[in-house]
């Protein structure tokens, strides 16, 4: 293997004091994490396939706590979204299935001039079906998911964070063809620059410079063999995602060479969320669809669910302002409260949930996309 982990020290070197108090602690190996973490016992899930156990056998390590981690936190084992699930977006559905699912299908087409892109990025308000979108296209490739969380992680691993997207990497072709989805990679690679950036923010995005390139890391000795690196690259595809793309960092901005914006659902996206939202739910007859999709304009998709759970509420919660509250009796509520949604319990829904993105925000992406928009 010839990542750029750090590898389980062979030498034991000085022997350490007596264990006081801690019976978990093996001190005769300090690198050894306590027993109980060991990854056979962390819920079955480090088995003999996973990276944790390639890079360390015996489950132990320097960076196994950051490899159980991302393991954890990043993995999506099932991501299950259909495209079917997600309104209307026909052009960015198609545009994701050719700049990210083809090069990873078939990579021996998308050669020379038909190299595939560094990266795509998505880019536009929140709650529009960045997410759902990167699922899909990872669910329809039966490539492994990587939810990345850019903002979390950053967080989590304050200090580390350049380690942190190095392993990423090096999971990702492990566990390839990968699908890594960063969701928020303003908050990674920010474009902040002068002297308020930090050296360690500074030394995280050029990791990924590097990552994006395909060029491996300088520690990585394997990755460095030009051949070895063009094997690799054709396993991993790049989606991110950022409600700021003007916060973006230049140099990782170039990388993301394909960039679409996911705008708010226009009237047609916004008739099919509605349907999609309560399509396990009863409505009466006589919905004025049209009326909803017109008081609606303006809302994100996520807009619209939280409008049509709002709605979804409203016969419990008139029955419980009307009768109020009988615990003996919560089996006939139950049934009485589940009764087909009425106009009004939409009106007021749209009464109670504001739309979530401001016309001001709607003219910066704009802006951007005219700049360096490039479907
Ligand atoms: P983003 O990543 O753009 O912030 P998500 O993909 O996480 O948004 O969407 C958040 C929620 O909003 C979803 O779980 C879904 O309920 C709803 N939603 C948003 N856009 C759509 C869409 N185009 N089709 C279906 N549901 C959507």
């Amino acid at each position: 293997y010839g990542g750029g982990l750090q590898k389980k020290p062979t030498s034991g070197g000085m022997k350490p004091p007596a264990p006081i108090g801690n019976k978990n602690r093996n001190y005769d190996k300090p690198w050894a994490v306590p027993e109980k973490k060991k990854s056979s016992e962390a819920g079955g899930e480090h088995d003999k396939n996973s990276f944790l156990h390639h890079v360390y056998p015996d489950g132990v390590g320097p960076d196994a706590d950051l490899i159980m981690m991302l393991e954890r936190d990043v993995i999506d084992k099932n991501p299950n979204v259909s495209f079917d699930d997600i309104a209307d977006l026909q052009e960015s559905k198609k545009m994701l299935q050719e700049a990210v699912l083809l090069p990873i299908l078939m990579p021996q087409f998308f050669k020379g001039i038909r190299r595939p892109w560094k990266g795509v990025l998505m880019f536009g308000p929140p709650g529009t079906g960045k997410t759902m979108l990167a699922k899909a296209v990872a669910t329809l490739g039966k490539t492994t998911f990587f939810n990345v969380s850019a903002s979390s992680l950053a967080s989590k691993w304050k200090g580390e964070s350049e380690k942190l997207v190095r392993i990423l990497f090096e999971m990702a072709r492990f566990y390839g063809p990968t699908t890594i989805f960063m969701d928020e990679i303003d908050a990674l690679a920010g474009r902040r620059g002068g002297s308020e950036e930090s050296e360690g923010s500074r030394k995280v995005k050029s990791e990924l410079l590097i990552q994006m390139d395909g060029v491996g890391s300088s520690s990585s000795a394997g990755a460095n063999d030009k051949q070895d690196d063009t094997e690799q690259r054709k396993n991993i595809m790049v989606l991110a995602a950022t409600n700021r793309p003007q916060d973006l960092d230049d140099a990782i901005r170039r990388r993301l060479e394909k960039r679409v914006y996911i705008p708010l659902p226009g009237e047609e996206g916004r008739r099919q969320l509605f349907k999609i939202n309560l399509k396990d739910i009863k409505v009466v007859e006589n919905i004025d669809w049209e009326s909803l999709v017109h008081k609606t304009d303006g809302y994100s998709g996520a807009d619209i669910s939280n409008v049509c759970r709002e709605a979804a509420m409203m016969p419990m919660r008139k029955r419980i302002l009307a009768k109020g509250f009988d615990l003996n009796n919560i089996g006939n509520m139950a049934e009485e409260i589940d009764i087909p949604l009425t106009m009004t319990d939409f009106e007021e829904a749209i009464q109670n949930i504001q739309k979530s993105v401001s016309a001001e925000s709607l003219k910066q992406y704009d802006a951007w996309m005219r700049e360096f928009g490039a479907l």
